[in-house]
């Protein structure tokens, strides 16, 4: 097996990129030397490479050492320079890059080659003494941080100290000397917390890089990124040994990040930073402010240093032209690293850039609009996950805002929550249900938790393409990065900002499409739904057979589920409408009745409530199916639990208190998911089903004559496990339905269906499909009983089982396909085996995950129900699923 494959120079042995060996950057080097831009030469030693290494033990197959060797041959030949050489040494720098862009993993060494000799090498070839000690110093540091792992703080004050030792504030004034002399105090450090000498042989750093990074794709940092991201272990990472380019040798140098379009907004204008005579990872470390790239964002952000475009307007429009090359080669949107070395322009890296939701849905419908991609791709792009971010409210422009500072909008989507300063509190409070905003000077990938566990993510320092916006736009959360006017105390939990003083705990809120900070909570206000988000709904709803319904009980979820488009209620869960003040006081005098009459009396008075809320529901969602489950929860979930709450609730009811105890006790499950509940109710109490049956009966011809349009009432059974359970309902339904029609004299069409939440009911579907017009399954009990895991207390140890690999993912948020869903496969085939055609649907949280949707694709269920603010995403994904 070949492990290294070579780019540059006119070669390219890659074949214009394989992702899956060459990692994502590997690949976009190969890519980009194939089509002919100017990429320093290099090798990739492939992502086999690393998985191989894990499987035989740590140790690389002897043919490596050659093959490295023809790569670094490869790269002195095209750049004329050698490897150690005294006199004018090649230098590298060395990446990692797996298939997708992970933060967590070792990421870059530069200047590597460089020693005691061929540091002198590089002054004499570059002439520039100053530039030569200031990259050796850069290269002890780098490698002694990522590969020797050493503590980099002492390095920092190694460097402080030497500034303040010769009153210097910025590191620009450094003379070589000054350098020189820190290189010194430099391999001193390493040799103190490294027990050896700085490795002087180029050869030895080179292999201790490539380890390096290796190694880290086995550190905790990312094996936590892996998770939270679904990325298989076996993925591995490839390693990229490139020749160093300079953007720090003087003025005519520089280096930059930059995107074909605005990531956070998706407009199609260049977007980017970047320094004059510096190093790459000074525009990411956000030490110095980097300049803009295009002068109208600098006009807009009224900044004064000069822009790329204006400093150096032949380079400028060279990068522009590359821009143009790549966007039409790769057909997305770039997020690209380059460096100019006296005026020479060149790409160091190019890959698909990450981007807002919001500038995924314009990006993706911009580019279909012109012709580089099709409808159909423009649906595949974007993430239906991610259109959360835009489906959520944003802060209401009207309501006051008590303004703290402003930085970058690094992340849009506004956010509230207590301040808290490291990323364990962040994950801890939230655990305790609070919502956090994270606080950091700025982050590292050592916060990835504590991001992920916060609602959104404020720093102080860093621009647009630090790591806090980068991640944060990946992950979704809103976030203000640079807030430059603000101070933080880690140590003392206290921020101080506009002239105030926050400790950990207090309320902010954060615009992440502003970067406006304010105190305390701001209301928010609905998003907007027309636009781009309105058409690539439209190509989506093309491409999908899967029908989408909302789970949705009042009048105003039923409106905001239309407004997102969902052909019908799959799912109304009537106890809710038990719970309202008005009525609680009749369904618990109903619950505490001891004789049928009494009950009836109660359910008298439900009747005509009950009937309002299904006529509201239907008038909203005229002409469409709204399936209407008849009553679920045990009773006495109905009755009072808190000791105090007794006396009230007795007086209210009509008994005395130590009745109320008394029935509260008897109604007592030990196991309620398992006991009195569902249809149990209905063939206990036949009374309390046949009143919700009149109510929707009723319902449906009172809004059939208002409307003219008559609705499609679908009532649902749940818990079913046999046939003879949803015969004994069905007839109830049935009966009440004949008595309403007579004494209306008018009827509506209807459909009597089941739940399938009980293996029993999905093992037994063929008989049970004789009686039930349609299933709907309930994956949420699905799942609960065929696993046997408590749907409500599972929470504490899944975490486990999906570090531990047991389950993919939580079952209860993205199908367990292999267990639940060959459930669900065999009652769909056996239901339909003995009712061709029986209308298929799924209803539980799994409706709304676009992993699960696409499992109910392949299964051929006819639709999924989803939560109102879901529906888009099940829109998008059922396309996605279809496509
Ligand atoms: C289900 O069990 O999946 C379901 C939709 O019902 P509920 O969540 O109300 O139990
Ligand atoms: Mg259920």
């Amino acid at each position: 097996t070949r492990y290294v494959y070579r780019f540059g120079g006119g070669v390219n042995d890659g074949g214009n990129g394989n992702k899956n060996l060459l990692g994502g950057k590997g690949a976009n080097l190969d890519g980009m030397a194939s089509i002919g831009l100017p990429v320093p030469p290099g090798f990739t030693i492939t992502t086999e490479m690393c998985t191989r290494y894990y499987v035989d033990g740590e140790v690389y197959p002897d043919s490596l050492n050659a093959e490295v060797a023809g790569g670094i041959a490869h790269i002195e030949g095209v750049t004329g320079k050698r490897f150690g050489d005294q006199a004018d040494p090649l230098l590298v720098s060395v990446r990692s890059g797996a298939r997708v862009s992970m933060p967590g993993m070792m990421d870059t060494v530069l200047n590597l080659g460089l020693n005691d000799r061929t540091v002198i090498g590089l002054a004499s070839a570059s002439g520039d003494e100053r530039f030569a000690w200031d990259s050796y110093r850069r290269f002890i540091q780098m490698y002694s941080d990522v590969v020797l792992e050493l503590d980099h703080g002492a390095f920092e004050e190694a460097l402080e100290i030497a500034k303040e030792d010769q009153g210097y504030t910025l590191d620009t004034e450094m003379t070589a000397d000054d350098w020189k002399g820190l290189v010194a105090e430099y391999k001193t450090i390493v040799e103190k917390q490294w027990g050896k000498p700085f490795p002087q042989d180029v050869n030895d750093q080179l292999w201790g890089a490539i380890s390096a990074v290796f190694g880290s794709w086995q550190a905790d940092r990312a094996k936590v990124y892996r998770r939270l991201n679904d990325i298989p272990g076996d993925w591995g990472t490839a390693v990229n040994v490139q020749a160093m380019v300079f953007g720090n040798m003087g003025d005519t140098s520089a280096t930059g990040v930059a995107f074909t379009r605005d990531p956070a907004t998706g407009e199609n204008v260049y977007y980017g930073e970047f320094l004059i005579n510096a190093q790459g990872e000074d525009v990411v470390a956000g030490i110095r402010t980097p300049q803009y790239l295009t002068t109208a964002a600098r006009e807009r952000a009224g900044a004064k240093p000069l822009s790329m475009e204006e400093a150096m307007p032949e380079t400028y429009a060279e990068l522009a032209k590359v821009f143009n090359i790549l966007e039409t080669h790769y057909r997305d949107m770039q997020d690209i690293e380059f460096t100019v070395q006296q005026g020479k322009l060149w790409m160091l890296q190019t890959r698909s850039g990450k981007r807002t939701a919001k500038a995924a849905l314009k990006i993706a419908v911009d580019m279909a609009g012109e012709g580089l991609i099709t409808q159909e791709e423009a649906v595949a792009r974007v993430d239906p996950a991610a259109l959360d971010q835009l489906l959520h409210p944003t802060l209401d422009p009207k309501a006051p805002r008590d303004v703290l500072t402003k930085g970058l909008p690094a992340s849009p989507g506004a956010a509230s929550g207590i301040v808290v300063f490291d990323a364990d509190t962040a994950e801890r409070r939230n655990e305790l249900g609070d919502a956090v905003i994270l606080v950091r000077t700025e982050t590292s990938p050592e916060d990835i938790h504590g991001m992920h566990a916060a609602k959104g993510i404020l720093t102080a320092r860093g621009g647009m393409t630090s790591h806090a916006a980068v991640v944060a736009r990946g992950m979704g959360r809103p976030c203000v990065s640079g807030a430059g006017s603000m101070s933080i105390d880690a140590k003392a939990k206290t921020l101080r900002i506009g002239g105030r003083e926050l400790t950990e705990g207090d309320i902010v809120t954060i615009d992440g499409s502003t970067g406006e900070v304010m105190a305390g909570e701001v209301p928010t206000v609905q998003p907007e739904l027309a636009g781009d988000f309105g058409t690539l709904m439209v190509w989506a709803d093309k491409v999908r057979r899967l029908r989408v319904r909302a789970n949705a009980e009042t009048p105003q979820d039923c409106k905001t589920a239309r407004e997102f488009g969902a052909e019908g209620v799959g799912l109304c869960r009537t106890e809710h409408m038990f719970f309202d003040a008005a009525r609680i006081t009749a369904v618990r005098q109903m619950i505490l009745a001891d004789s049928e009459k009494g009950r009836r009396d109660a359910l008298e008075k439900l009747l005509p409530e009950q009937r309002d809320d299904f006529a509201q529901i239907f008038m909203v969602m005229a002409g469409l199916p709204v399936t209407i489950r008849l009553l679920d929860p045990p009773l006495h979930e109905f009755l009072p639990h808190e000791e105090a709450e007794f006396a009230e609730v007795a007086k209210a009811a009509g008994v005395g208190v130590d009745e109320l105890r008394r029935r509260a006790s008897e109604l007592h499950e030990f196991n309620p998911m398992l006991g009195h509940r569902g249809c149990r109710l209905g063939v206990t109490y036949p009374e309390i089903y046949e009143m919700q049956a009149r109510a929707i009966f009723e319902a449906a011809l009172i809004v059939k004559k208002r409307s003219g349009a008559a609705p499609i009432p679908e009532v649902m059974i749940p818990l079913v496990a046999t046939r003879r359970e949803l015969e004994l309902m069905k007839a109830i339904v049935d009966r009440v339905a004949q008595e309403v029609f007579a004494e209306q004299a008018d009827s509506v069409e209807y459909l009597t269906g089941t739940m399938i939440e009980l293996p029993r009911a999905a093992l037994k579907a063929g008989e049970i499909a004789e009686v039930g017009e349609f299933f709907s399954f309930g994956t949420n009990d699905l799942t609960q009983t065929t696993i046997g895991i408590s749907r409500d207390d599972a929470g504490r140890f899944l975490g486990s089982y999906v570090d531990k690999g047991i389950f993919p993912r939580d079952p209860f948020v993205s199908i367990d396909v292999e267990g639940v869903g060959e459930l669900i496969e065999l009652a769909a085939e056996r239901g339909r085996k003995t009712r061709p055609g029986i209308k298929l649907g799924i209803c539980g949280e799994h409706g709304g995950d676009p992993a699960s949707i696409a499992f109910c694709e392949q299964t051929g269920l006819d639709y999924v129900s989803a939560s109102p603010y879901r529906v888009p995403i099940a829109r998008l994904a059922a396309a996605q699923a279809a496509l």
